[in-house]
């Protein structure tokens, strides 16, 4: 069996959002399937650990903001890399309110469901959601899950769907900087390509993806 085949599957990139007591929550998703047309239903699936699938559970809503192209990778990196359990992961993005439940400033489009149903699978909750709003925010293209890994080299998070744990690197202690070396983020895989020396970046650098820090970044072979 080759797994590459999913591969070769279509996914998006969204913020799964929904409220708790009033206070926005939400993560990032990239499985989100429209399954009919009348009503309009899609699917969401969201990992169990995830705490915006139990919030999700007991609001009985949920509403999903396409990312664009041109969205702030940084918008993705928190709520990807990060939970609410943590702290308030809206702090620093932009969003408006929609029945409660935050749409991301940038999103090409939303939309808000009402959840009909759920099935649970081993690792995910799938959401079926009946849409009771929606809008169309901008023109920018929505981002497939193939560009966010080829062109803003991210990766999935460990709760994605998609992810696959990275194949064990050889560790080099104390390795001098050789050419085929890059240096990765440790949170979520962004791999630094700036034309600056990784070392030369200034100490309050951050993660262009997550936010993380450099010290966040490990070396590893190219
Ligand atoms: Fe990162």
């Amino acid at each position: 069996m080759d797994r590459k085949m999913l591969h070769n599957l279509s996914y998006g990139l969204y913020a799964c959002t929904t409220e708790e007591d009033g206070k926005p929550v939400g993560c990032i998703i990239n499985t989100c399937v429209q399954v009919t047309s009348e009503p309009a239903t899609v699917i969401a699936s969201v990992n169990h650990d995830n705490y915006t699938n139990a919030c999700i559970a007991k609001a009985g809503k949920f509403a999903i903001s396409i990312y664009g192209e041109k969205a702030d990778p940084k918008s993705i990196g928190t709520l990807g890399y990060h939970s609410t359990k943590d702290g308030d992961k809206f702090g620093d993005i932009d969003y408006k309110l929609v029945d409660g439940m935050p749409i991301i400033g940038d999103a090409v489009a939303y939309g808000c469901f009402k959840v009909i149903d759920k099935m649970e699978t081993s690792t995910h909750t799938v959401f079926l959601g009946e849409m009771y709003e929606g809008e169309v925010c901008s023109d920018d293209t929505p981002m497939t899950y193939s560009y966010y890994r080829s062109v803003l080299k991210g990766t999935s998070p460990k709760n994605a769907p998609t992810y696959e744990a990275p194949k064990e690197e050889a560790k080099e202690e104390e390795a001098p900087v050789a050419d085929n070396k890059i240096w990765r983020c440790m949170l979520c895989g962004y791999v630094y390509d700036g034309d600056t020396p990784f070392e030369e970046l200034p100490d309050d650098w951050t993660c262009p993806l997550c936010g993380a820090t450099k010290d966040q970044f490990e070396q590893v072979d190219a």
